[in-house]
Order: C-alpha cells, then sequence, then structure tokens
C-alpha cells in the first residue's frame, strides 16, 4: 500500500467509516443509537459491472437486515443503484431491489436508494416507483440537477419518501447547477416545496444554512422531518440536535471498497480548516 492510501486509510477513512465488517456497522449503529440517532447503514462498493460483485453486495444487504432485526438496531439500509445490478440492466436491478424489500419489509426495516450519477437517476426513480406503492423504502434526489424540483413534485403526488441532498457526484454539463451557492439555492426551494406537500421526508446536510432554515419551516409546518448527517463530519452538532428532540440519523458506511467513498468525502471538503474540523473534531 502506498503511502497516502495508508494515510487516508489512518486518519480519514476511519474517522468515516465504521470499518470492514456487518458487526463494526452494527456496533457504530449501537452507539449513535445510545445516543437517540438513527443508522442509516451503507455497504460500501459502486458501479459494478460483474455478478459476483453484484450478489455479493445483494447478499451483504440481506444479511444486515437479518442482523438489525436480530440485534433490534435502529437502523434504515441505504443502497447504491449499482451495487446492486444497474449495470447489468434494469431487471436485474429491479430483481435485486425486490428480494432486499421484501425481506426488510417482513423485517420492517426501511430500504432507501443513494443517488449516484446523473445517467443514472430516471432508471433509479422508475425502479423505485414500482415499489413505492407498497412502502418500506425511500430515495435520494440530489439538488444540483435542475430536475430535482420536477422529480420530486411528480414523486410528492404519490406519496414518495424522498432524502434531499446536493449531491455528491459529477454535476453535467447540460441540466446540473455549476456553483454550490445555486445548488444551496435550488435546495432551499426544493425543501419548502416538501415542507409544503410532503408529510415525511429527509434533509441530508451539514450545512447550517439549510438546516437553519428547515428547523424553522418545521415550527410553521410540523412534518415528519429528520436531519441526516454522514458520519465524522458534525457528529456533535447531529447529536445536539437529537438532544433537542429532533429526528437525526448518521450514514454509517462499513466494507472494504472504502478508497472512493473517502476521496470523494475529501473532494468535498476544500477548505483546510473544515478537514482538519473533520477528521479530528466531531
Ligand atoms: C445522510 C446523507 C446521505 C447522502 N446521500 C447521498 C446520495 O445518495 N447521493 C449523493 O450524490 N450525495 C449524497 N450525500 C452527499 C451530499 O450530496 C453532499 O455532497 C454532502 O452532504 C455535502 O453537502 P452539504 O449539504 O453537507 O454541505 P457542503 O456544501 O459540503 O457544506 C456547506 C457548509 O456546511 C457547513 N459544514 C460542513 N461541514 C461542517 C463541519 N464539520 N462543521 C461545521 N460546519 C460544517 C459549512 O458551513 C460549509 O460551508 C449524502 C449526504 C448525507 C448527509
Amino acid at each position: 500500500m502506498s503511502s497516502i492510501s495508508n494515510f487516508l486509510e489512518v486518519f480519514v477513512a476511519r474517522k468515516w467509516l465504521a470499518g470492514p465488517y456487518i458487526s463494526d456497522a452494527i456496533r457504530a449503529s449501537e452507539r449513535l443509537n445510545r445516543k437517540h440517532v438513527k443508522a442509516l447503514i451503507n455497504y460500501l462498493g459502486e458501479e459494478y459491472h460483474k455478478k459476483e460483485n453484484v450478489d455479493d453486495a445483494v447478499g451483504q444487504y440481506l444479511e444486515l437486515v437479518k442482523e438489525i432485526r436480530k440485534k433490534n438496531i435502529n437502523a434504515e439500509i441505504t443502497i447504491k443503484p449499482t451495487q446492486i445490478g444497474l449495470l447489468l440492466g434494469k431487471r436485474v436491478f429491479a430483481a435485486n431491489y425486490g428480494r432486499i424489500l421484501e425481506l426488510a419489509r417482513k423485517n420492517h426495516v426501511f430500504v432507501w436508494f443513494d443517488m449516484e450519477e446523473s445517467w443514472s437517476v430516471t432508471d433509479t426513480i422508475r425502479v423505485f416507483a414500482s415499489e413505492m406503492g407498497k412502502g418500506g423504502t425511500g430515495l435520494c434526489i440530489q439538488t444540483y440537477l435542475e430536475r430535482s424540483m420536477g422529480d420530486v413534485k411528480a414523486l410528492a403526488k404519490r406519496n414518495a419518501i424522498i432524502r434531499l441532498v446536493k449531491g455528491a457526484h459529477k454535476v453535467p454539463e447540460r441540466g446540473g447547477f455549476k456553483t454550490r451557492e445555486e445548488t444551496t439555492q435550488n435546495f432551499l426551494k426544493v425543501m419548502e416545496y416538501m415542507f409544503r406537500h410532503c408529510g415525511e421526508f429527509t434533509v441530508g446536510s451539514h450545512d447550517s444554512t439549510i438546516i437553519d432554515r428547515a428547523l424553522a419551516l418545521n415550527k410553521k409546518y410540523k412534518k415528519h422531518v429528520t436531519y441526516a448527517m454522514l458520519t465524522g463530519v458534525r457528529n456533535d452538532y447531529a447529536f445536539e440536535l437529537a438532544k433537542r428532540g429532533e429526528r437525526v440519523s448518521i450514514y454509517v458506511t462499513y466494507g472494504q471498497h472504502w478508497v472512493a467513498y473517502t476521496y470523494r468525502r475529501l473532494k468535498e471538503i476544500n477548505n483546510l480548516k473544515l478537514i482538519v474540523r473533520s477528521i479530528f473534531g466531531g
């Protein structure tokens, strides 16, 4: 292993990831639950072109659902579409999603879709929409995409449960907001629409501008809002919100494929103060 990836693993990845195994994710979730925070568990890995990788990921999620129930953890699971077969075709993807959902519904474990690159959005929404009527599932919408307001309006009409985020992948040349400021303004617009038209949803952000606005809007609308953050970014603030009686969840990742995830988080934090605070702070 190169010294750079050694550094990443020791100082960065460990701050953001629970560890390689399901048992690590369960232990991390138990710690969060003790602070009245729900865990949002993701098994690392994405963009799988090989059936064996897809089968492994599906197997992990099935196992994870059973472990969550067995240990009685307050946790949901969140899956990347390309991890469970989107690149092998929509039918494989839909079948794997259906399989995980069936077991998850039986065990009362909520299943989310993460949202990935912009090319995957339409297919992800379509497959999600085929199952959402039966409940127990929600999906992520990214406000760096111009289409996000239209998607949210269409999904809200069908009572979909949405997790709103800015977006962590490559902003597409066409149909994407180029600056963080435009993305944030769009987030605020879409979120306001959700307060008016959705009963239950998640605000996935560490940005105080967004969280403060959501807290203020909820005084008026009194919706079932969850504030969700990533492990290791603003844990102390998440715990404080939970202590104040807000619904809070923290995204917990585990698995061996930590490199892509770690680089994505690093790319996002372009301010050194925030890197230091994120690595060594709470
Ligand atoms: C629960 C969850 C699930 C997600 N799921 C997805 C997904 O499925 N698909 C996807 O593309 N993306 C996902 N993301 C990532 C998301 O899209 C963003 O890339 C990520 O959350 C960073 O955006 P932000 O809104 O937190 O604010 P940023 O724009 O990164 O930061 C804005 C401001 O937040 C404040 N801030 C940030 N960190 C700190 C800190 N440590 N201390 C104090 N202030 C701080 C600062 O004021 C900063 O300027 C998810 C994020 C979360 C939280």
